[in-house]
């Protein structure tokens, strides 16, 4: 069958996409690996215990209403440009207008046993994955008393593996309670390559964040680079390996491999390249949003690959889409940074917000009205209102 416009991926960028061509009236499917949509900016918070997994997804036949809006749950494996179809697991998709919004993976770097030893912030099954992983590994120390069940290693300090650090510092101590296991031989510790933790917020900022951490009882490693990863072991430069029974891996992040491998022209980070309106600079027929996009301002800097430049890139994507379609003028991509928010477990943070530097619990509900905006955006007051009582914690 063939589909007018059809949209890989329902993540911030595919999702507005979706909610923006329903409020143009135009119709589409979107295809996506599951029946929902998942709050990637909170993964951490459902890999460090707070909430259910499934309080931090939103199924996506409750944000669509339209009849002529289409759900497809398939993986999509290789997108042909000369016969315009996108192959997935279960079928194959003709369209004549498409959005790639299939977001990001992990980048490993090379790095020796990194990929198949460490665990992933990638999803909310990863997410969910982590916690019972953690969960697992206390529970076998009460069994054999070996003390690397009880150690934690993440590597990584951006937003993504502080974030996570203070999520865990939240939880770990209950678990012990919950386990009956002495608190203070669980060692949680964060190990970065660069001289500084947290590069987006500023120095004093920062400073709090490490103070904050480390208080609470982390073991912040800077200037300290993963070599290899072994099963329980990372190795790092000029120092004795880390034995840890959890082992995270937040060291960055790369485009969906499925751009590339479909020919598409990428960038070193495998983002396929796109002019001005979004449009690949393969095919002006195909549009591409979020963390797959490869998009420089015009002093040739690239956007950070992040949910609000996806959110940003899926609502211009709808509008040039129709405008496309209706041989009307597109718009330039322009993006407008809101600040950025580092939580450093569930109360409290530093950060940004709309320049304004922020601390403690007044970043903590800045981050929580980005949760609550996002929501709107999606669907809202219903929507809000539908989730109120889990991942919004009003
Ligand atoms: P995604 O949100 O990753 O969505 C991709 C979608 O594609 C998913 O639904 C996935 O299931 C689907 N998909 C993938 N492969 C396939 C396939 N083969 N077939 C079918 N479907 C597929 N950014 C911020 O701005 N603010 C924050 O506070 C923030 N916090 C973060 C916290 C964490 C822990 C992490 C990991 C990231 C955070 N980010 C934050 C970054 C932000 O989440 C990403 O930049 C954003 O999710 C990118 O959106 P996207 O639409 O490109 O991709
Ligand atoms: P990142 O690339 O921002 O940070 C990765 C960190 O890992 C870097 O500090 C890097 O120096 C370190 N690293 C890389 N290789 C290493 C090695 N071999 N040994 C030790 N350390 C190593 O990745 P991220 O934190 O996953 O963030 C990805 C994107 O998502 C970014 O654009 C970020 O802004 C966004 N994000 C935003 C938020 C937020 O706004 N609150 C939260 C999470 C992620």
């Amino acid at each position: 069958m063939k589909h007018n416009i059809l949209i890989l991926g329902a993540g911030y960028a595919g999702m507005l996409t979706a909610t923006r061509l329903e409020r143009l009236s135009a119709p589409f499917t979107m295809v996506n690996k599951k029946p929902y949509h998942y709050f990637t900016t909170l993964l951490h918070e459902a890999a460090g215990g707070r909430g259910n997994p499934i309080d931090y997804t939103v199924p996506i036949e409750k944000v669509f209403h339209k009849q002529t809006s289409q759900l497809v749950v398939d993986e999509v494996t290789a997108i042909n440009r000369e016969a315009r179809t996108v192959t997935g697991k279960s079928g194959t998709y003709e369209y004549e207008y498409l959005v790639i919004a299939l977001g990001w993976v992990p980048e490993y770097f090379g790095i020796p046993g990194l990929a198949e030893h460490s665990l992933q912030l990638s999803s909310v099954d990863a997410a969910a994955h982590i916690r019972q992983h953690i969960e697992n590994e206390f529970k076998s120390y009460l069994q054999d008393q070996d003390l690397t069940h009880l150690r934690i290693a993440v590597g990584g300090a951006g937003l993504t593996g502080i974030e996570l650090v203070g999520e865990l510092l939240d939880w770990v101590p209950k678990l012990c309670v919950e386990l009956g296991i002495d608190r203070h031989l669980v060692d949680v510790q964060n190990i970065e390559a660069m001289p500084n933790i947290l590069p987006q917020v500023s120095p004093d900022l920062r400073e709090i964040a490490k103070l904050t951490l480390t208080e609470r009882g982390a073991k912040l490693r800077t200037n300290t680079k993963i070599v290899k990863v072994e099963a329980g072991a990372v190795y790092v430069e000029g120092d004795e390996p880390v034995q840890a029974g959890t082992i995270i891996w937040t060291g960055g992040v790369r485009a969906n491999p499925i751009l590339a491998e479909s020919g598409f022209t990428v960038d070193r980070r495998g983002k396929a390249q796109v002019n001005a309106y979004l449009q690949s600079v393969d095919d002006d027929h195909i549009f591409v949003g979020g963390d797959s996009a490869g998009f420089q301002d015009e002093n040739g800097k690239p956007v950070p690959p992040t949910a609000q430049t996806a959110s940003q890139m899926g609502k211009l994507i709808a509008d040039n889409l129709t405008a496309l379609m209706h041989g009307q003028l597109m718009r330039s991509f322009e993006y407008k940074s809101k600040g950025t928010l580092a939580s450093l477990g569930p109360e409290v943070g530093v950060g940004d917000a709309f320049g304004i530097p922020v601390r403690g619990v007044v970043a903590g509900l800045a981050k929580e009205a980005t949760k609550v905006e996002h929501l709107w955006e999606l669907g809202g007051l219903r929507l809000i209102a539908d989730k109120s009582g889990d991942v919004v914690h009003l």
